[in-house]
């Protein structure tokens, strides 16, 4: 059974102090949506101590975006996957088009990363997505069947989540027309050899277009950056018509 998954990128936004101010607002717009709609946080590594203890006992998983694929060692800035899981991190973001693109991410430290975090029970969020120049050369299914294939190898599709991520989609405003993204997630779907593992859509989802995305078929949820850092419209998006 394919789960629904709503979960909130906050990039490099939020303070300590602001992310509490979010949470205050944030659960009191949350409506007693099924449990089986789970919700996430994924905040900077300096809110996630604070946010865990706020958090714990609420329907409000946290997660993490980003983990070392070492269990320990001299990696200067890097963060371990025991580091995360021993203060109730439950997610990790890895491949994230931002990291690919600034960080020097490659398909093989995303495999790595997916790896190691599920060596220490995280479940991870894989973003995968074409450019907008890949997409115009018609280039889309071969460019997310390879970022599959190497992502993927050794990889437990037990414990996964997969965000398909239009690069161009992300934080422009220019979201996927809905029908396009779940042709492009039942692709990613016949290439996995677990037919439950929840792909979401992400790529400037907002409160108004939540409906129309979660109403396709084969979308389980949402990736949101933007629109994850206001509280009211975080909810609404929690809140989507079912
Ligand atoms: C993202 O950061 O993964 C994302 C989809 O951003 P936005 O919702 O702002 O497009």
């Amino acid at each position: 059974m394919r789960k629904i998954v709503i979960a909130g990128n906050w990039k490099m936004y939020k303070t300590q102090a602001e992310s509490l101010e979010f949470l205050q607002g944030f659960m009191s717009e949350l409506d007693a949506t099924p449990d089986e709609r789970e919700v996430v946080v994924c905040a900077p590594f300096t809110d996630l101590g604070l946010l865990s203890k706020s958090l714990h006992g609420s329907r409000v998983q946290l997660g993490a975006q980003n983990v070392h694929w070492e269990d320990v060692g001299a990696y200067t800035g890097e963060i371990a996957g025991a580091m995360l899981a021993e203060i109730g991190v439950r997610f990790v973001v890895v491949g994230h088009s931002e990291r690919r693109q600034y960080f020097g991410e490659t398909d093989e430290t995303v495999n790595l990363r997916l790896r190691a975090a599920q060596r220490h029970g995280l479940t991870p969020i894989l973003c995968v997505g074409e450019t907008k120049q890949q997409r115009d050369a018609g280039e889309t299914e071969a460019v997310i069947f390879n970022q599959l294939a190497k992502d993927l190898i050794g990889v437990d599709q037990q414990n996964l989540v997969i965000a398909y991520e239009p690069i161009w989609a992300i934080g422009t405003g220019d979201t996927c027309d809905s029908a396009e993204a779940n042709r492009v997630i039942g692709l990613i779907r016949q290439k996995l050899t677990n037919a439950n593992v929840s792909i979401q859509y992400g790529g400037s989802v907002k409160p108004d277009n939540i409906d129309e995305i979660m109403a396709q078929p084969e979308i389980d949820g949402a990736l949101v950056g933007g629109a994850s850092l206001d509280p009211k419209s975080f909810a609404r998006i929690v809140n989507h018509q079912a």
